[in-house]
């Protein structure tokens, strides 16, 4: 049942204390004992009445007056229904409390933290040295077999072309020798006696093309060999510390985009109503050791260097043939080191492109692989009508019918917006570099237009290229005026696409408009003039709607014009040439124009387009990045004359009374020519560099975008499949239901996920990756089906609840952890600092969590490696974190929480704090001491709360459907309207 709620009885805060329960009549043993436990049970829940309330307050310090509300009054629908989740949630605490065994405060804190113990004084604190254990040859866990992942052939296109060169991924610019040295002065060692690091080399057992000796002159970097102890206690992990590798490497984090958000991903799993969330597991054994380097990256993986005499038996002959017995040598590690900071990008990139490939071919209908973007099938339709071609395929009469012809039901675009993603993907992730090309440049797909020549340049030039040809006026699934469209569009000009031409309707700008005595031949009148290009004041509603629209779609093509440029893509932006004078306008000489001009870099070039086949003149300008914009110029009319005339005039009605310019933005056929040998020209380049948005180098400064392997459902495939990776860095959530599924990549834990309506079973989906792993090269031993996953990525996993919790152990150690600490005096920062990592790692779960730390990071800051005394705000959010543990859970439903009371509480919180740091900008945001924290409180003014409640009402709302952001804002609604509460 849904409560709908008016906003008097339909607030929640103060949240009011749950009635005691009364105590017994009879004084029997059972209705004591049960007394007891209802008792209990209240006392759980009253604590976290008290936290939501804190939460909603912001403060503690108005607790009093808040204890008052909250005893006196009468609960409401909605506050009851609070009630009850609570008290759920409270039996829940409860339980697992019991599970575990009763462990004091500091020995909880010694069992959360893994360096840190309980001292004399039975204070947890962290102990300086690390955990080092001495070296064991014979303990280094090594694979048995010669199995390897090549690393190149392995990753994807771009990936594999930008690694295949040592030169895009060492950056010795602004490097030094000296701290080269230094670094490999300070951490290239052997962490362990000589004895044992010779003794491991000399192992039979490991694989031959793992290391490969060098002369010592020859290296050039060198890494610390040393180990660590595994989970089982006995065996050992080598451990290559890359540092000065890492110190030449240019920085990974621009071209990884990787989702890894573990929790923050599973928690924007949602499952369809009455369906039930399925999930599958497997783990990659040994994943980094069994991928092989490229050659050159060799040199940089030398460990300490050795008397050639003392492994001269395990010296290859032609290095024994150069050297002397007391010449230094490296053994270099021919496989990818953990260690190293590219390296858990290019194993998740090698298992993203396996995942995503079996499972698009797992998903396929028919048999066969269909891992090629679909050939694109130009519209033949025109041809059949059998046009006339003097001048754009047809003429006016033609042209105006079939303009008038169901504006809106034609799709002449080829592609739906899901459609045309759908193909990007697939060509991003395809073998082969596909250049794509998006053209706005309007009219309908006909013969000669541009996008036949460029397939016909492109083809001749060996090149691939993907283009669509959009018709802004003619395909109303392609409104770029629309807020949702647009949005879809900026996403896809996000790393995408490569090349966007175009030009948005220039009919508000037509001279027509301003012809003397227009007014009475009813034609349109003047929307704007040059003082003010964008709109004059005085409109009547319809003309107002109309300059409303066309100023969108100017400035949103401006928009994807410069995103597609400032990520290495070509732009072209077209449009009629600035008349010059009073009156007219033109979009040429707004500042908006000139700055994105300046911002690309843009080249700008006006021409006529009556010298390249145009019945008219037409002066036309274009501006943009497109390689060869200049040959434009060189269409100027060259007067009226027996060689070139001019039909009639581009102005004014045709016979029909439509109006006639409109006609005239279809492209003459050389213009169509010229800018189809631009877009090839840049596409060439492009693909010879490797730049542009989808090619494998980055313009500085410019963040990589996910991968694209996720699918949708379709004819093809009998159901799509979201990787979670790409999901969360686009921040979108996915639906798992009958048709959609979705997979989970950590490092080298994959973890699939379906529903039991759906055609592709967990399980299956994990075999298939697991399978395809091991075809590559991979060893994928741990394979967990849906009855037995347990535990995914550190969190636990209930499938008969469908919830995702903190394991119980940790749950109830982290609480005591929290409340020892709370009621310490003085504190070790370094172990505060540990046990609020344990925590924030559960809060993900449910990231509105994260409001509720928030002096103790200053207190961190201020105090780090220092042991000092506690500041009572400090205390007072220990407390509250503890209490938060309770409510680190994720349930993949249908709807999201809109009515989860930690959710609303906690994010009236997060945004008084942003709007406060908002309002009190110039005050300084690290406090020197608590009171002057306490002083800030005092000046910032105080938001009302139902703005945000209201606020994220409507914004949760609104995430659930397919538009997720509208650029033009949130609107807040005048009445909060509370949905989804909880079954009754
Ligand atoms: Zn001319």
């Amino acid at each position: 049942m849904q409560t709908a709620c008016s906003p008097a009885d339909g607030e929640v805060f103060p949240l009011p204390l749950l009635p005691p329960p009364t105590a017994p009549a009879s004084s029997s043993a059972r209705s004591r004992n049960r007394f007891t436990k209802k008792l209990r049970l209240w006392k759980y829940a009253i604590g976290l009445i008290h936290f939501l309330n804190f939460l909603h307050v912001g403060t503690s310090r108005h607790t009093k007056k808040l204890y008052a509300a909250a005893l006196v009054d009468e609960p409401n629908q909605a506050q009851k229904a609070v009630w009850r989740h609570l008290l759920q949630i409270s039996k829940t605490g409860l339980r697992v409390r019991r599970e575990v065994p009763p462990t004091g405060g500091q020995p909880a804190v010694a069992a959360l933290v893994k360096s840190a113990k309980v001292d004399a004084m039975g204070y947890a604190t962290v102990s300086k040295t690390h955990a080092q254990v001495p070296m064991d040859a014979s303990r280094i866990v090594e694979p048995s077999d010669e199995r390897v992942v090549d690393m190149l052939q392995a990753l994807p296109q771009d990936e594999r072309q930008f690694y295949a060169r040592e030169e895009n991924v060492v950056e010795l610019l602004g490097k030094s020798n000296v701290i080269q040295q230094e670094l490999e002065q300070q951490y290239a060692f052997v962490g362990g006696s000589l004895e044992e690091y010779l003794k491991y080399f000399h192992r039979q057992d490991i694989p031959t093309n793992m290391w490969e000796w060098k002369r010592f002159r020859d290296v050039k970097a060198v890494a610390g060999f040393s180990v660590v102890p595994k989970k089982d206690g006995s065996s050992q992990r080598k451990l290559l510390m890359c540092c000065s590798f890492n110190y030449l490497l240019c920085d990974p984090r621009n071209r990884s985009s990787l989702g890894m958000q573990g929790a923050g991903a599973l928690t924007r799993i949602h499952v369809t109503a009455g369906d039930k969330l399925e999930l599958a597991a497997c783990d990659q054994s040994n994943a980094f050791t069994r991928v092989a380097v490229p050659s050159w990256m060799v040199p940089y993986l030398a460990a300490p260097p050795v008397t050639a005499a003392s492994v001269w038996g395990l010296l290859p002959g032609h290095l024994k043939a150069t050297i002397s017995e007391f010449d230094l040598v490296s053994p270099c590690y021919k496989r990818l080191p953990m260690g190293c900071s590219h390296s858990v990008h290019i194993l998740m990139m090698i298992n993203l492109q396996v995942i995503g490939r079996s499972l698009r071919a797992n998903a396929v209908v028919e048999t066969g692989q269909h891992d090629i973007p679909p050939e694109e099938q130009p519209n033949r339709l025109l041809e059949d009508l059998g046009c006339d071609h003097s001048f754009g395929g047809c003429n006016d009469d033609e042209w105006w019918f079939r303009f008038q012809v169901g504006v809106g039901q034609r799709f002449e675009s080829g592609y739906s917006v899901q459609e045309w993603w759908d193909a990007i993907r697939a060509a991003r992730s395809s073998s082969d570099r596909t250049i794509v090309v998006m053209n706005f440049s309007g009219g309908e797909r006909r013969d000669g237009d541009v996008q036949e020549h460029v397939e016909k340049l492109a083809a001749e030039a060996n090149i691939k290229v993907l283009m669509i040809t959009v018709d802004l006026g003619c395909d109303s699934r392609w409104d770029v005026a629309q807020p949702e469209t647009f949005h879809e569009l900026m996403r896809m000009l996000e790393g995408y696409v490569d090349i966007i031409v175009g030009g948005p309707p220039c009919s508000t700008v037509s001279r027509a408009r301003h012809r003397r005595g227009g007014e009475g031949l009813n034609l349109p009148r003047p929307l704007r003039f040059r003082s003010c290009p964008w709109g004059r004041a005085g409109l009547t509603t319809a003309e107002s709607g109309r300059l409303r629209e066309a100023n969108r779609l100017w400035l949103h093509f401006m928009m994807a014009c410069e995103k597609v440029s400032a990520r290495g893509g070509c732009h072209l932006f077209e449009h009629p040439e600035d008349p010059g004078v009073e009156p007219f306008p033109s979009i040429w000489i707004t500042p908006e124009m000139i700055q994105l001009e300046l911002r690309t870099k843009a080249r700008r070039v006006t021409f006529d387009q009556c010298a390249c086949g145009a019945p008219v003149k037409k002066g036309t300008t274009v501006s943009g990045t497109l390689d060869g914009i200049g040959e434009f110029e060189r269409f100027q009319c060259p007067g009226v004359g027996p060689e070139h005339f001019h039909a009639g005039h581009a102005t004014g009605l045709d016979e029909r009374g439509s109006f006639r310019s409109r006609r005239l933005q279809a492209y003459p056929p050389a213009m169509c020519e010229l800018l189809a040998r631009c877009i090839v020209k840049s596409a060439q380049r492009m693909v010879t560099e490797g730049s542009g948005p989808t090619g494998y180098l980055l313009p500085a400064g410019v963040q990589a975008v996910p991968t694209a392997w996720s699918f949708s459902h379709s004819q093809m495939h009998s159901a799509g499949v979201d990787i979670l990776n790409e999901q969360v860095v686009h921040g979108r959530r996915t639906l798992l239901s009958s048709t959609q599924a979705g997979v989970y990549l950590h490092v080298d834990d994959t973890l699939t996920f379906s529903t039991e309506s759906c055609s592709l079973s967990a399980a299956d989906m994990m075999h298939t990756v697991a399978n395809s792993m091991e075809e590559i090269g991979f060893v994928v031993p741990e394979r967990v089906l849906p009855n037995e996953v347990v535990k995914v990525i550190g969190y636990a996993w209930s499938p008969s609840t469908s919830t995702f919790s903190l394991p119980p152990r940790k749950r109830v150690l982290l609480q005591r952890a929290l409340r020892a600490l709370a009621v310490q005096r003085r504190v070790e920062v370094a172990v505060l600092r540990a046990v609020i990592g344990l925590w924030s790692f559960g809060a993900q779960l449910r990231r509105d969590l994260y409001a509720v730390p928030f002096v103790i990071y200053n207190f961190i800051d201020k105090f780090d490696g220092l042991t000092v005394r506690l500041w009572p705000s400090v205390r007072q959010e220990l407390i509250h974190m503890a209490t938060a543990v309770d409510f680190m859970y994720a349930l993949p439903r249908k709807s999201f929480n809109t009515y989860n009371p930690v959710f609303i509480a906690s994010s009236c919180f997060i945004f008084r704090v942003q709007m406060d740091c908002g309002f009190a900008g110039s005050v300084e945001r690290r406090w020197a001491s608590e009171q002057t924290f306490k002083t800030y409180l005092d000046v910032v003014p105080t938001v009302k709360r139902t703005l945000p409640i209201s606020f994220l009402l409507e914004f949760s709302g609104r995430a659930m459907g397919e538009g997720v952001l509208d650029f033009d804002g949130f609107e807040i609604p005048d009445v909060p309207t509370l949905q989804g509460l909880p079954q009754a």
